[in-house]
């Protein structure tokens, strides 16, 4: 396994397997601070591709002023190891400068669908998030990129860049990874103490009694989601952000469920730590690993 610092060394990496190997480049973009979620998305590229990369990059631009850029959890060195027990080929983990040059000045937004959700509560956050990904994959150009359901809106807005910009990747969305417990994995979970991590189960708890109650037939927006507020704040530890019901490929906000999938989407604070959840609503899991997201 290589790490690659720089971003002409993993040009030429890339351009060299794709070239004169012609080998197939699944890539798996991160922040680092792995967890099961991450390796589940670098086993399918594994399976899928010849060649792994994975980037580890605590990304700047996706974070607010008051947001915990600073204090996100960076180790490389146990990064490295996991990757290289995943048989994972290239690293590519770049000095903040590498991606973002003097002179930076071009950013990528995908219109409508960045303001709502995460997006109201993070203003900025997916034009970080979509300029990141748009220069990862036009240094790596890979066959296949994959992301978490974890990540819904993200993946979402993905999807939607990847297509009207034409890059040639395709997006591959991969399920949701949880504890025992039901929360789901995230390198946020790292901030919470013991207390705080079973009372973050409640976000999981409050989701399955909305798909319980969808699959007993209720179809209204409101009434679902008020059925997971009240569990949530039953809960002394968690402060709801939102709640929100929503089209799972247009993510147009829904009052009522009807034929095409639904996305129910949280985000709740434990203590200072704001966590995210979704599940998908009207498809089987079988379809929600592939892709309810279109
Ligand atoms: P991050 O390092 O948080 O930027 O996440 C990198 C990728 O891993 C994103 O595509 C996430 O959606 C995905 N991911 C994070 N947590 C999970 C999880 N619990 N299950 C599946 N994928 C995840």
């Amino acid at each position: 396994m290589e790490i690659i610092n720089r971003r002409k060394r993993m040009m030429s990496v890339a351009r060299k397997l794709r070239r004169e190997e012609n080998r197939t480049i699944g890539f798996v973009p991160t922040m680092g601070a792995l967890h099961e979620g991450h390796l589940s998305l670098i086993h399918e590229a594994r399976a899928m591709c010849d060649v792994v990369v994975v980037s580890v990059f605590v990304n700047p631009t996706q974070f607010g002023p008051a947001e915990d850029f600073n204090a996100y959890p960076r180790d490389l060195t146990r990064d490295a190891g996991l990757l290289a027990e995943y048989n994972v080929d290239y690293v590519f983990a770049p000095p903040v400068e590498e991606i973002y040059p003097p002179g930076f000045s071009t950013y990528v937004t995908v219109e409508g669908g960045s303001e709502e959700l995460e997006g109201a509560s993070r203003p900025g956050h997916f034009r970080g998030v979509t300029t990141v990904v748009a220069i990862l994959l036009n240094v790596v150009k890979p066959d296949f990129a994959f992301f978490g359901q974890k990540d819904a809106q993200q993946s979402v807005l993905i999807k939607r860049m990847v297509r009207d910009l034409a890059f040639k990747t395709e997006i591959v969305v991969l399920p949701i990874v949880r504890e025992e417990s039901g929360l789901a994995m995230s390198s946020r979970n790292d901030y919470l103490n013991d207390e705080q991590r079973r009372a973050a189960a409640v976000l999981h708890r409050s989701l399955s009694q909305a798909r319980q109650a969808f699959e007993e037939g209720e179809r209204s927006g409101t009434r679902l989601t008020e059925l997971v507020r009240t569990t949530i704040e039953k809960e002394p530890l968690a402060r709801i952000d939102y709640v929100s019901i929503n089209d799972a490929e247009t993510l147009a906000r829904l009052d009522k469920i009807d034929d095409r999938p639904a996305l129910i989407s949280l985000a709740v604070f434990v203590g200072r730590t704001r966590l995210i959840d979704n599940m998908v609503l009207g498809k089987t899991k079988k379809h929600e690993a592939a892709g309810a997201l279109g």
